[in-house]
């Protein structure tokens, strides 16, 4: 996608903030956001009157202003149910749109090309009071991180920009009756122009924070990047490990201000009650005002102290801790802040790099087990099975990492399964043709008894990659259902071309020529191909699709095998 990531947010939000009134922001947005991003449609929509259409810019055209008297329905472009789920869900979230410009019973040359369709809340007071929708025409399968992190930001950008607006219109209102009062607020006004721009260096931060290359590194940038952008004075990362109960350092910083090594460090985690709370609390920031500050366990100053746990899913995978002890300053609501979302965005890097990492360590793993079961094939019956159940284990456990099948390189069972239902609901939605094939290998228990197990695994590697080439477009999967047996799905294909694919299935296994002498069909491996094809409506599930395949699958069989058979 092209987004222009780090220039388009800074100009952004800087000619954001230079609008005049609130309409200027909204045009502002809408133009800054179409130039950059290459949207082709985007709007604001406001919630809380209903959904009404505040503004919408189509392509290069001006940013149309609509009065507050123009509803989400009479806009055809805009997704309205989306754009609702987003407002009840309150969180950013996006969604590939499938269009087809023409007859839909004309899928041979048909133009079908996909959007991206993002809508982010914009919250004012804890409530989302507009929608900011964008949309664009490039073909991708999601948005990457970075993306989401600059419409996130730029929908907090405009909610900041309101927020701003409305506490100077009410600073004013107030200045007439109470100068004290119009002070605060003008303090207010301060503060939330300090937290965009913090806002805009954590952005900042988090893509350079994305670039490291180990988790050390990781841990490293994380401390030296805060103290350089955050504002923060002194900060620490600990780790800690459930089974032995015990934390860990990485990196903090001395009583100078200097980021140092703590890997050293380790000890049980302290049953004190800010440490047990910080972990018990998520998105929650603990401060221990005027408290002795230490450095390796011993005191080095006083200030304030706060604490905020990282996490994955619902474990505390440790926590930062962050002091004010070099320049003293008092610690302001949108540090916390700005902590609170520091410690999100790390907890996501920590768990990913983990996950990298895991993954790495896995394969050396199973490349030494591969090894150990060669050298127990040799020695007893009994050392193989036990090797071969632990490299089942682990290939069970590499194929949960991915949705890709460990022995045949094709989309996995539970891939399929979620790729089913969604082609299924998006055929409902257009009102076009589901089809399914089911493909199983014939005789294949005899192919095992004559070659053995694992001439067997290295010909369903070869009939899975066979397959692979009928599915090019969008959508079209190719999956292994289980065992022998494979399953594509074709959205949106017309009959003549579903029975070319049916067909040059058959051929394709034949042709790769892999001798099946106890075969009675013909000599080489062959496959039998149940097809089925729905157009989904709300009376049907779509079990009912694989119902037909497999029942058109057992009827190729029974007629001979090396087959098709369409329900
Ligand atoms: P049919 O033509 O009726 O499909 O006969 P078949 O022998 O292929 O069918 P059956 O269901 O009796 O046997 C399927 C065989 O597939 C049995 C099983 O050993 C083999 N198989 C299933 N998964 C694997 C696998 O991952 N690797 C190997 N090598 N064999 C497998
Ligand atoms: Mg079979
Ligand atoms: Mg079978």
């Amino acid at each position: 996608m092209l987004w222009k990531k780090t220039v388009f947010f800074a100009l952004l939000t800087q000619q954001v903030a230079a609008a005049g009134d609130m309409t200027g922001v909204y045009q502002q947005a809408l133009d800054e956001l179409q130039l950059y991003s290459d949207a082709d449609n985007c709007a604001i929509i406001l919630v809380h009157q209903g959904f009404q259409v505040l503004a919408k810019k189509n392509g290069c055209d001006d940013v149309v202003f609509y009065d507050g008297d123009s509803t989400l329905r009479q806009h055809t472009d805009l997704p309205e149910s989306f754009i609702k789920s987003v407002a009840y869900s309150k969180k950013f979230e996006y969604q590939i749109n499938f269009q087809a410009e023409d007859d839909i019973w004309q899928t041979q040359s048909l133009d079908i090309h996909e959007s991206v369709q993002v809508a982010a809340p914009i919250f004012h007071d804890d409530m989302v009071f507009a929608i900011l929708f964008l949309e664009t025409n490039h073909d991708v399968d999601a948005l990457e991180l970075d993306e989401q992190n600059i419409i996130k930001l730029f929908a907090q950008t405009i909610g900041a920009e309101f927020e701003k607006r409305y506490l100077s219109e009410q600073a004013q209102l107030a200045q007439a009756e109470n100068v004290t009062t119009a002070k605060a607020l003008g303090e207010k006004v301060a503060q939330s122009e300090m937290f965009l721009s913090l806002l805009t260096q954590l952005h900042r931060v988090s893509i350079e924070l994305s670039q490291s290359t180990t988790l050390n590194d990781l841990y490293y940038n994380s401390v030296r990047l805060a103290q350089q952008h955050l504002q923060i004075d002194r900060m620490a990362i600990f780790l800690i490990d459930h089974e032995s109960n015990k934390m860990f350092g990485t990196y903090g910083t001395d009583e100078n201000g200097k980021v140092v090594n703590e890997s050293y460090f380790s000890s049980p985690i302290p049953e004190h009650p800010v440490v047990q709370e910080t972990l018990r609390r998520k998105d929650y920031v603990i401060v221990i005002e005027d408290t002795a500050l230490q450095h390796n366990k011993k005191d080095v100053g006083r200030g304030w102290n706060a604490m905020v746990a990282l996490w994955d899913g619902d474990q505390a995978l440790g926590w930062i801790a962050v002091d004010n002890l070099i320049n003293q300053k008092p610690l302001e609501l949108h540090h916390k802040e700005v902590l609170k979302l520091y410690a999100a965005n790390l907890s996501q890097l920590i768990f990913r790099k983990r996950q990298d990492e895991k993954l790495v360590q896995f394969n050396k793993e199973l490349e030494q087990r591969v090894l150990e079961r060669t050298a127990e094939l040799a020695s007893a019956n009994n050392a193989l099975e036990s090797a071969n159940r632990a490299l089942e284990s682990a290939n069970i456990q590499l194929e949960r990492l991915s949705m890709m099948d460990g022995l045949t390189g094709v989309s996995n069972r539970r891939f399929f399964d979620i790729s089913l239902q969604a082609e299924w609901n998006r055929a409902q939605r257009h009102g076009y043709r589901l089809t399914l094939l089911m493909i199983d290998v014939d005789k294949f228990k005899e192919y095992n008894d004559c070659y053995g197990h694992i001439e067997g695994d290295k010909t369903l590697q070869r009939v899975a990659q066979s397959l692979l080439i009928h599915a090019r477009r969008a959508g079209e999967v190719v999956a292994r259902y289980g065992g022998e047996e494979f399953a594509i799905l074709l959205p949106n294909m017309a009959e003549a071309a579903v029975h070319a694919v049916a067909d040059n299935v058959l051929e394709g296994v034949k042709k790769l020529g892999i001798i099946h002498k106890a075969s009675n069909v013909g000599g080489v491996v062959s496959v039998s191909v149940g097809v089925a094809s729905i157009i989904p409506n709300k009376e049907l599930l779509s079990t009912e699709l694989v119902e037909q395949a497999d029942k058109a699958l057992y009827r190729a069989k029974a007629l001979g095998r090396d087959q098709c058979v369409f329900t």
